[in-house]
C-alpha cells in the first residue's frame, strides 16, 4: 500500500523538491499550487496525508486546514504545514487549525520524509507496512500474501485493497461511497454497485476458511467487518 502525499506549494521550485524528495521515498505525490486546486484534488480522491504550505495565493493554507478539519470526510486527514514564518505564535495558529506537525522552511528534504513517516505512522499506523492479523486470518501489506490458518488465500488486486481496509478498521460500518472513496480512491466515477461486486468476491474467496462471515451486510447502510 503505497501512501498518497497531497503537496500543496505555490512555488515550483519547492513544490518539485519536496516532490522529488517524497517520490524517492516511495510516496506517490499529487501537487497542487493553491487551496482552491488542493480542494479539488482532495475532492477527487482522498489522500493518506497533506502537506501543506501556509502562505499560498487566494486562501491560506491555515484556511484551507480548518476547513478539513470541519468536514466530516476529511476530519482524519493528517496534515503538516509547511512555512517560512518562525514566530512562534505562528506555529501555535497552525497547530490550532488542526495541524499534525509544522515543518519551518528552509528545511532538509530528509528531515520533511522523516516527519511524513512520523505522522503517517502515529495517525495511520496501516500505512507502515507491517502484517495485519485477524484470529487467525493475516495479510501482509508487502508481500500481498493473505493466509487463513496457515494456507494462502488468492485475492484479485481490489479484493486485496478491500480486505486490507477491513482488517484495518474493524467493527465500524461504512457506507458503499466511503469504501470507493477509502479502498479505490474515487468516489465520483464508480458506481456503488461495483462494491456489491466485490464484497461478494471477497466473501467467496475466504469461505473455504469461514472468515468470509466476518464481512457482514448492514441493511441499509453498507458494511462491516468483524473483528470476533
Ligand atoms: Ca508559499
Amino acid at each position: 500500500m503505497t501512501p498518497t502525499i497531497l503537496v500543496v506549494e505555490d512555488e515550483p521550485a519547492i513544490q518539485e523538491l519536496i516532490a522529488i524528495n517524497l517520490r524517492h521515498a516511495g510516496f506517490l505525490v499529487v501537487r497542487a499550487s493553491t487551496a482552491e486546486e488542493a480542494d479539488s484534488a482532495i475532492r477527487a480522491a482522498l489522500p493518506d496525508l497533506v502537506l501543506l504550505d501556509w502562505m499560498l495565493p487566494g486562501q491560506s493554507g491555515v484556511a484551507l486546514a480548518k476547513k478539513l478539519r470541519a468536514d466530516e470526510r476529511t476530519r482524519e486527514l493528517p496534515i503538516i504545514m509547511l512555512t517560512a514564518r518562525v514566530h512562534e505564535e505562528d506555529k501555535v495558529q497552525g497547530l490550532e487549525a488542526g495541524a499534525d506537525d509544522y515543518v519551518t522552511k528552509p528545511f532538509s528534504p530528509k528531515e520533511l520524509v522523516a516527519r511524513v513517516r512520523a505522522v503517517l505512522r502515529r495517525r495511520a499506523p496501516h500505512l507502515a507496512g507491517d502484517a495485519v492479523e485477524v484470529g487467525d486470518l493475516s495479510l501482509n501489506p508487502s508481500t500481498h500474501r493473505v493466509q487463513a490458518g496457515g494456507l494462502a488465500i488468492d485475492l484479485g488486486p481490489t479484493e486485496f485493497r478491500l480486505l486490507f481496509f477491513f482488517m484495518t478498521h474493524l467493527e465500524r460500518v461504512y457506507t458503499r461511497a466511503q469504501l470507493l472513496d477509502e479502498v479505490w480512491g474515487d468516489h465520483v466515477f464508480i458506481e456503488e454497485r461495483t462494491v456489491d461486486v466485490h464484497i461478494r468476491r471477497l466473501r467467496a474467496a475466504l469461505e473455504s476458511s469461514g472468515h468470509h462471515e466476518r464481512v457482514e451486510t448492514v441493511r441499509g447502510t453498507g458494511y462491516r467487518f468483524r473483528g470476533a
